[in-house]
């Protein structure tokens, strides 16, 4: 991602807040990220020799409440990037009503190139730079691109020996022997499925008969392949950072993911007999997936895939976005008049904030929560929010983005108003 990427966060949420006469004042502090502290960390590698990395993690908006959102270990990774990232995860916090802001961070590396020893000591560098920045009633990260539940374990518990104290609440996302809820590891494929189950409800899609590609199959992808695939949806391509497959009938969420866990490469079998068999299928690249004539295309992996080079080339008529920022601005505009409908981040993959927000309940309540109940909540939060975007987009004639925007923008605009002065100066 590009130093733009900040740049064209504001752009978006400028135009939709011009659009929806949000105060100046509000949209003067959603432009604003209250804090980001940038640092260099140090580990010792395996062979002795020292290497520093550049690490990020941004307190953008806590208005709503204390800051969350994801640490992000990927070699793009750079402050523009993860203060965009933490804008979006002010704006989705107040879509789904969480008491949260919008935090986020980041390392700047290749994960790939660390052995397990030396990402669990990178972990704890970064936790010990952060110490202070964050905590259970002020920030508390989660995992993102490349970070997983095990890294969360380590991180809390470099959290903890630091504060002499047991706080499981300071991190989401971790193992369940350390405090995790049950369903967060599903709860963002999750959230995007119950998306797409309510636009197909909505739009009288049958599942049968809806073609769907994935780009991404990482924790996100994944989960929500799987799902709608349980659901009878039928998923005809999925990639990865290494490639894509296709194939024209489907290909089988469960034999793929076993084989990808496997040989670490996505391959397209089915179980049939219990005998494995590879089943027809194309290889294609990452940009031909995108451009793939389905019904429903969901970007899962980074973000600016769908820029204005090629949203025209789109075939798909709905787009369900599990990726932080996979359409750029300029996007949205071409997409729009191309009456493709976007489900947009801040909604599409709400669940895993949403379930995050309920382990830190758990933690904070020393409460463990059953599986059902897990999803029952989480699928109250998503539907809730989605139904009164749904209706806000109907009712004024504009994007499902937009709605979104609109919702977010009117809780942060009560709540700045509430906290601030602005009413002793109003005209
Ligand atoms: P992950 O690390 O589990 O998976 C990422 C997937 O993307 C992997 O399959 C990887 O191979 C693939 N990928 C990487 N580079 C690629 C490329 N250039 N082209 C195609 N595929 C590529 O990450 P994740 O947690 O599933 O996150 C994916 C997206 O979802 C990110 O944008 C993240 O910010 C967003 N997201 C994640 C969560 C969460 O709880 N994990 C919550 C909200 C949003």
């Amino acid at each position: 991602m590009s130093d733009l990427v900040f740049q064209d966060a504001l752009k978006r949420l400028h135009r939709i807040g011009n659009q929806a006469n949000v105060p100046e004042h509000v949209l003067a502090a959603l432009s604003h990220p209250q804090a980001t502290l940038s640092t260099n960390l140090c580990i010792r590698k395996d062979d002795g020799h020292l290497a520093y990395f550049k690490a990020y993690r941004c307190r953008y908006n806590d208005i709503l409440g204390p800051t969350k959102g994801g640490i992000r270990y990927h070699q793009d990774v750079n402050q523009a990037e993860v203060e965009a990232l933490a804008l979006w995860m002010t704006l989705k916090c107040a879509v789904v009503s969480l008491p949260l802001g919008g935090g986020k961070g980041g390392i700047t590396l290749d994960p790939k190139q660390l052995s397990p020893m030396e990402l669990e000591r990178l972990s704890r560098a970064y936790v010990r730079a952060c110490a202070d920045f964050i905590g259970p009633n002020t920030d508390i990260p989660a995992p993102d691109v490349y970070t997983n539940a095990r890294i969360m374990g380590w991180m809390m518990d470099e959290y903890e020996k630091i504060t002499r104290s047991k706080s499981p609440a300071v991190i989401t996302g971790k193992p369940l022997a350390l405090g995790g809820s049950l369903g967060r590891d599903s709860a963002t494929g999750r959230g995007a499925y119950l998306c797409v189950k309510r636009l197909a409800k909505n739009l009288n899609l049958v599942p049968a008969q809806t073609t769907i590609a994935i780009q991404g199959f990482g924790n996100g992808g994944y989960f929500c392949a799987k799902l709608l695939q349980q659901d009878g949806f039928k998923i005809v391509a999925l990639s990865d950072s290494k490639g894509a497959i296709y194939a024209e009938n489907g290909l089988d969420i469960e034999s793929v993911h076993q084989e990808k866990q496997r040989s670490n490469t996505l391959k397209a079998v089915y179980c049939e007999h219990s005998v494995c068999e590879l089943i027809d299928h194309q290889k294609i690249n990452n940009s031909e997936l995108l451009e793939l004539n389905v019904d429903i295309l969901i970007p899962a992996a980074l973000d600016g895939v769908i820029t204005r080079d090629n949203a025209h080339d789109i075939k798909a008529r709905y787009v369900v976005e599990i990726a932080n920022g996979p359409v750029t601005s300029d996007a949205d505009a071409i997409l729009a008049q191309n009456e493709v409908t976007v489900i947009p981040d801040i909604l599409a993959n709400a669940g895993g904030v949403v379930v995050s927000y309920f382990e830190w309940l758990q933690n904070k309540q020393g409460e463990y929560w059953s599986l059902d109940k897990v999803h029952s909540q989480l699928a109250a939060k998503i539907e809730l929010a989605f139904d009164a975007a749904w209706r806000l987009k109907n009712e004024d004639a504009i994007s499902m983005r937009d709605a979104v925007y609109r919702i977010a923008f009117n809780r942060l605009t009560d709540a700045i108003e509430a906290h601030g002065t602005s009413d002793y100066f109003r005209q």
